[in-house]
């Protein structure tokens, strides 16, 4: 194994060592070191308090991050380190937060309260690998094991549930069978983790590169969080262009899509309306009449459950009502100009990789919308009509043919513009103007 961290942490790490006190490197940089991965970040453990952490470093700004918890921030040449105290939980009464935490003289007490074998590893240059539960072995099996006895592990805490199946979709790694047992007899607990740190821990495993792979090895961990999925797995779909039950079809479709919150949301819940909207025809073919306003219900409630920002949640709403709309060279510039290119190309990608998760001859029609979405950035790059500042006529000029202040106005300056874009008109100041003036003659408009 090989952890070569940079000068300023090694740095930190002598500095608090020279003081007298132990430091190790502890968590998702010596995971990754293991996997010979360059972690992201530095988290640092150590014997000192955040007290004396501020007396090894006088001259550097250290941030009190979650102090309560012995956490303090150390900005070291413009970078974060979080600095922990050895900690020793005490009891857990609320599935959540230790009752108090007592800071602890040892890494091992330390590393015994932390999740799993994987992130219960410490690191420094003088000692080397401290390694107490076999962490390394399991990185290199690619295993999330509790450290101890995991139905007590998840009793203490049960977010640690949505940890292992997010650190499964994001390393690709298995979940050892007791440990899964575990988290599957102990998910109703839960209830009582925010539902912020929920969301969040979804967010990260669907983010996460693994995260098909994961979700289909561990529906039911899912499920406890996202109940309103459950009824997708083993929802059959027997019609010509489908291959997968929803579930499956489900997860290839989310496989499919670029590493997008919206997206991954918008790919997992796309077809969660189908259990609720199934009928059979006589020979047993499946249909889903109006299953997209039902899983656009679902997705609504689930993320405003989890705490989701409403602009994603709106995102996620617009991608699963339009994934079944018919996009065309036709009507491309009508839709870009209704959507904006950022959710027009993400509706594109979520149909290309919902396409890929059908039958074989559907899917081979996906790179189609590959072409699509170049037209779309052309008509942007081209400066295309899309929106009524792009229109060779104001308001000022309808003004000046006689028309009358007021929301008619705006009314008028939008017909103009969706004749523009269904290809009716063209976007030239006198066609526009003589077309003004003639329903203004007509009578049709005041
Ligand atoms: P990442 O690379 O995503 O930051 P990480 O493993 O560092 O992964 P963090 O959330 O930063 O994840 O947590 C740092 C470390 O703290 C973990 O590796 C683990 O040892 C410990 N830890 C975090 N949350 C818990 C928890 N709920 N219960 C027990 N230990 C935890
Ligand atoms: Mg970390």
């Amino acid at each position: 194994m090989r952890l070569e961290p940079p000068g300023y942490v090694l740095e930190a790490l002598e500095a608090l060592r020279g003081a007298g006190f132990a430091a190790y490197l502890v968590g998702g940089c010596v995971r990754d070191a293991c996997l010979g991965r360059t972690p992201l970040d530095y988290d640092m453990a150590s014997s000192a308090t955040p007290d004396e952490v501020r007396q090894v470093f006088p001259h550097t700004r250290v941030l009190p991050t979650g102090e309560r918890h012995g956490t303090v921030t150390a900005l070291l040449g413009g970078n974060a380190v979080e600095i922990t105290t050895f900690r020793a939980d005490g009891p857990y009464s609320d599935g959540r937060h230790p009752d108090r935490v007592r800071f602890s003289r040892t890494v091992e007490e330390d590393l015994a309260r932390r999740d799993f074998t994987v992130n219960a590893m410490a690191w420094n240059p003088w000692d080397g690998l401290t390694d107490p539960f076999g962490g390394r072995a399991d990185c290199e099996a690619r295993v999330l094991r509790a450290v101890g006895d995991p139905r007590t592990r998840f009793r203490e805490d049960a977010l640690r549930i949505l940890r292992a199946l997010r650190l499964a979709c994001q390393l690709g790694f298995t979940i050892e069978p007791k440990t899964l047992r575990a988290m599957e007899e102990e998910a109703g607990g839960l209830a009582r983790v925010s539902r912020e740190r929920v969301g969040g821990e979804i967010n990260r495993a669907l983010l996460g590169p693994h995260a098909a792979w994961a979700l289909r090895a561990y529906p039911r961990v899912l499920f406890a969080a996202l109940p309103e999925l459950e009824p997708m797995l083993h929802t059959p779909q027997r019609i010509r262009f489908h291959a997968w039950d929803v579930w499956e079809h489900t997860l290839r479709v989310l496989e499919a899509t670029p590493q997008d919150l919206a997206l991954r949301w918008a790919a997992l819940f796309h077809d969660s309306g189908k259990p609720a909207h199934i009928s059979y025809d006589p020979d047993g073919t499946t249909h889903f009449r109006g299953h997209q306003a039902t899983s656009v219900l679902l997705a609504e409630s689930a993320m405003a459950r989890l705490r989701q920002p409403k602009a994603l949640l709106e995102e996620v709403r617009t991608l699963v009502r339009r994934h079944g709309d018919r996009i065309g060279p036709d009507n491309l510039q009508r839709c870009l100009s209704r959507l904006g290119e950022g959710t027009l190309v993400k509706l594109l990608l979520l149909q290309r990789a919902d396409m890929s998760g059908k039958a074989p001859d559907v899917a081979a029609g996906a790179p189609r919308l590959d072409a699509l979405i170049l037209d779309a950035k052309r008509l942007v790059r081209e400066g295309a009509v899309l929106g009524l500042r792009d229109l060779a006529v104001g308001g000022n000029d309808l003004l000046a043919l006689g028309y009358e202040a007021g929301p008619e106005l705006g009314a008028a300056l939008d017909r103009l513009l969706r004749a523009v874009l269904a290809g009716r008109l063209e976007n030239r100041r006198d066609a526009l103007l003589a077309a003004a003036r003639e329903r203004l003659q007509a009578g049709q408009e005041r």
